[in-house]
């Protein structure tokens, strides 16, 4: 069978990808190498999405507004009411990082953010209309909300290769043939392309048996599972690709969290469990989206093949506004930022084999 789109990845960043696709009438089919969607990074019970906030303005500070407005629209309206969610995130002001992030703060929409004092005297960066949620629902309810999508679990992508305009993509059990391939692997996206400057970076979270009453970020972050606990996370390292959950990194969680909540110290005795994953970013920390470099020398494209991935530590709020502008752009209908393409690391080399270009073309 043929599809207008193959894409790999069953995580946020493939589903969110796939959720574009179909709304866009493309007959799409999202290939997952497990039996379900989101086991890996986008795998935690809970998640936060939350801007970031520079002191300055940035392409980082601008994109994740604005791929923070797109999940919220996503999130606020009425099919996603089934979800696991909480709305509103707080944000711990210390006195080292006050100012900053006040001024941080200042730049952003005003009904985006409100200065909050708790009854403990705490002080925090309230944003009213951002979510914790669940990613593994929110990819679930993605693949429900897509037409013209078919979702093949258990499915394993191996290779491709382009004959007369068409891909062939060969799993572990048939080949496909496609228009379009997008690749959102994950942790395994560097396979594909070993050239791409990928960091993997392996991330601790503790599921508490108590519920938060509200979201919060210090450093660390608390979210509540609605009825079921907490999430704390995440402690992160890399260099380290073990799935062993490491006791120090739990106790510095706990640490964290009873420095900053003396009040949670009281349930320091309960029973908690931990969980592991591995998320990728790319060395100047911005996610990857866009046509794949053909080698090395990033000078040449392949037109039919997509990449997207090293979405870091705030993927979940980056990653659904990012896939609706790749494949708006991918059909030729936006242009994308080119801080988000794979051929910005090729942009020295590209430079001094093209040579100046003459002033009167520049
Ligand atoms: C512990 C931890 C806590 C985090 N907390 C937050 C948070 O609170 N807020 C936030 O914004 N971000 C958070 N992040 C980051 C965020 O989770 C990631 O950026 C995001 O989930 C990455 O999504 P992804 O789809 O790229 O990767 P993944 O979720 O790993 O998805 C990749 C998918 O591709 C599949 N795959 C790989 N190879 C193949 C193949 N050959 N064939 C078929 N399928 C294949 C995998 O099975 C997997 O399902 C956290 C990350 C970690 C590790």
């Amino acid at each position: 069978m043929k599809y207008d789109a193959v894409v790999v990845g069953g995580g946020i960043a493939g589903t969110s990808i796939a959720y574009h696709l179909s709304r866009h009438n493309l007959k799409t089919l999202l290939v997952e190498r497990e039996r379900e969607l989101a086991l890996h990074a986008s795998g935690n019970p809970m998640g936060i999405a939350s801007i970031y906030l520079t002191k300055h303005k940035s392409f980082e500070s601008d994109w994740s507004l604005e791929c923070h407005l797109e999940l919220r629209s996503l999130l606020e309206g009425s099919e996603m009411n089934l979800l696991t969610k909480k709305k509103g995130i707080h944000f711990y002001l210390n006195s080292e990082n006050k100012s900053r992030y006040l001024t941080a703060a200042e730049r952003l929409p005003i009904d985006l953010v409100t200065y909050k004092k708790d009854e403990f005297e705490r002080e925090w960066l309230f944003f009213p209309r951002s979510y914790s949620f669940s990613p593994r629902e929110f990819c679930q309810y993605l693949v429900q909300l897509s037409p013209n999508l078919t979702l093949a679990k258990s499915v394993t992508f191996e290779n491709f290769e382009i004959q007369n305009g068409i891909v062939k993509v060969k799993t572990n059990s048939n080949t496909i043939e496609t228009e379009l391939l997008f690749l959102a692997k994950g942790e395994d996206m560097q396979k594909s392309f070993p050239f791409l400057p990928f960091q993997k970076v392996k991330g601790q979270i503790l599921i508490l048996p108590f519920e938060a009453p509200e979201t919060y970020l210090f450093g660390k972050y608390l979210a509540p599972i609605p009825g079921k606990g907490s999430i704390l996370g995440a402690s992160y390292r890399e260099f380290d690709d073990s799935l062993n959950i490491s006791e120090n990194d739990s106790v510095e969680l706990l640490e964290a969290l009873y420095e900053t909540f003396p009040e949670f110290k009281e349930k320091s005795d309960l029973k908690w469990s931990a969980r592991v994953a591995f998320r990728m970013q790319m060395n100047d920390r911005r996610p990857i989206a866009g046509f794949a470099p053909k080698q090395d020398n990033y000078l040449e494209s392949m037109d039919q093949i997509i990449l997207f991935g090293g979405l870091g530590s705030r993927g979940l709020n980056l990653a659904f506004g990012t896939a609706k502008h790749l494949v708006s752009y991918v059909l030729g209908k936006s242009l994308l930022p080119r801080e988000l393409m794979p051929n910005r690391f090729g942009s020295k080399k590209k430079k001094s084999s093209l040579g100046t270009i003459p002033q009167n073309l520049g």
